[in-house]
């Protein structure tokens, strides 16, 4: 029996409101309101305790894939259970963790070739980050210290992550102690606040990361990016070409490029990786979200051989990686993104979710472009950002305290869809299986939750 069978939702609540912190939250809030507590979840839907059903339209923060309770990953969680739970990956293997590292390796990008694992997209950072520095020691250049990031980056809330992955609203109660990075504008800057078309956004981006370098690039122990889309930015755009430019920057410069893929990671770009359509390979490549179809966490920081081999060396030299995280590699973990893997190639998720992009390009068209206060919308394949502007002309943004993003998300609750805004950008990220049936309602409840707040 389940506790909500014994416990009404106002019980529940209550417990919450006497015990529960939530992330990302303003407690004062939350206590002011009755939570939606989830109870079940079916497809792409999540249920709550009274039995009421929302369209799951941020894919439970990003993470989902096929939709909950799918079959095939239930079953993979079902069987691994009646094995082994956890062990660790300090000193032994287990069968999935290393089983899963061959199919990563298979999947990824050419040249990336061991997987180092770990539990969270923050520590798939804070690992390529360490990997990077330990990397250029090993190979005798030790003054490569210094990490070049994007304006507003966001890479997860450890601390290593907020020095490269910046941002003010979320980070400046840390920034006594965080570590100095060099930051430069990506495109959208320039195209979104100085209304430069895209190929001059391009070229202004590109010649402020080529300045950066020629002054620091001795310095530079690696390149760190959200390849395509700046997610928590507030969905910012950048064409395959951006991506490609810093590539070709690093290898004249004779650095490392990390690329973040845990949100764009996992064909939520229309391509599996969000760097294939750059044409690009990093050195490092960070996973997570996905990597188990949204159901448990798991992380991995995959590496190039040239990398890995620096660190090899006699024992005495302690020269290891001395980085790890009791549940690394975890079984279960690893069993599901296995099976989630197998769900990609028996159902050609990648290839459904070009057309599903398509389509919502189209919805967003129709239903979302037309109305007076949208003054932006971002796409990569299932990644969207939708920016309510006061004025569309002058691009004037909604004051912080009008919370107009959150009065948005308030109202598609209302329609039976769930969202989390950033701000004043409305993000849908629905899962990868979501039907065509399903976007329509999304957007046209999105299309409906603005107008009725804004229009
Ligand atoms: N990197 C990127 C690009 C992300 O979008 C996120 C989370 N939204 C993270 C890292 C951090 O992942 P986690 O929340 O699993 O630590």
């Amino acid at each position: 029996m389940s506790p909500v069978d014994r416990l009404t939702t106002a019980e529940l609540a209550a417990i919450d409101h006497r015990y529960v912190w939530h992330p990302f939250t303003q407690m004062r809030d939350w206590l002011a309101e009755e939570p939606l507590i989830i109870e079940r979840g079916e497809g792409n839907y999540l249920i709550d305790t009274e039995g009421r059903r929302y369209l799951d339209g941020v894919a439970s923060l990003w993470c989902n894939v096929h939709g909950h309770r799918k079959a095939e990953l239930d079953e993979a969680l079902r069987a691994q259970s009646e094995r082994i739970a956890h062990s660790t990956m300090l000193g032994l293997a287990n069968v999935p963790a290393t089983l899963l590292a061959q199919r990563l390796v298979d999947l990824a990008p050419a040249g990336l070739t061991r997987v180092f694992y770990s539990d969270a997209g923050a520590t798939a950072v804070e690992i390529a980050l360490k990997m990077a520095l330990q990397y250029w020691q090993l190979r005798g250049q030790p003054q490569r210290t210094r990490f070049l990031a994007l304006t507003e980056a966001y890479h997860g809330d450890t601390l290593g992550a907020v020095s490269v992955g910046y941002s003010d609203t979320f980070h400046r109660f840390f920034r006594p102690v965080l570590f100095p990075s060099l930051h430069v504008d990506p495109p959208h800057v320039y195209r979104w606040l100085q209304g430069r078309s895209e190929a001059e956004s391009l070229e202004l981006a590109a010649a402020g990361a080529e300045e950066v370098c020629a002054q620091h690039g001795s310095e530079l122990a690696a390149v760190i990016v959200e390849p395509l889309m700046q997610g928590a930015a507030g969905m910012w755009q950048q064409p395959p070409e951006y991506l490609a430019r810093l590539h070709d920057l690093t290898r004249r410069h004779g650095t490392l490029l990390i690329c973040d893929e845990v949100a764009t990671g996992f064909g939520r770009t229309g391509t599996m990786f969000a760097v294939e359509h750059a044409k690009v390979s990093p050195d490092i490549l960070c996973l997570g979200k996905g990597l188990t179809g949204g159901y448990l966490p798991l992380a991995a920081t995959l590496a190039t051989e040239e990398i890995f081999s620096a660190f090899l060396a006699p024992h005495e030299s302690f020269q290891a990686f001395f980085h790890g995280h009791t549940y690394t590699g975890n079984p279960l973990a690893s069993a599901v993104a296995l099976a989630n893997l197998d769900v990609f190639a028996r159902e050609q998720v990648v290839a459904r979710v070009r057309e599903r992009a398509a389509q919502l390009r189209d919805l967003l068209l129709n239903h979302c472009a037309p109305l007076e206060h949208v003054g932006d919308i971002r796409q990569w394949g299932l990644m969207v950002g939708v920016e309510l502007v006061r004025d569309r002309a002058t691009r004037a943004a909604y004051e912080p305290s009008e919370r107009v993003g959150n009065q948005v998300v308030r109202e598609t609750r209302k329609r039976g869809v769930l969202l989390r805004p950033l701000g004043n950008v409305v993000v849908l990220m629905p899962p990868l299986s979501i039907s065509p049936e399903e976007l329509a309602f999304l957007v046209q409840a999105t299309a409906e939750a603005v107008d009725s707040v804004t229009g």
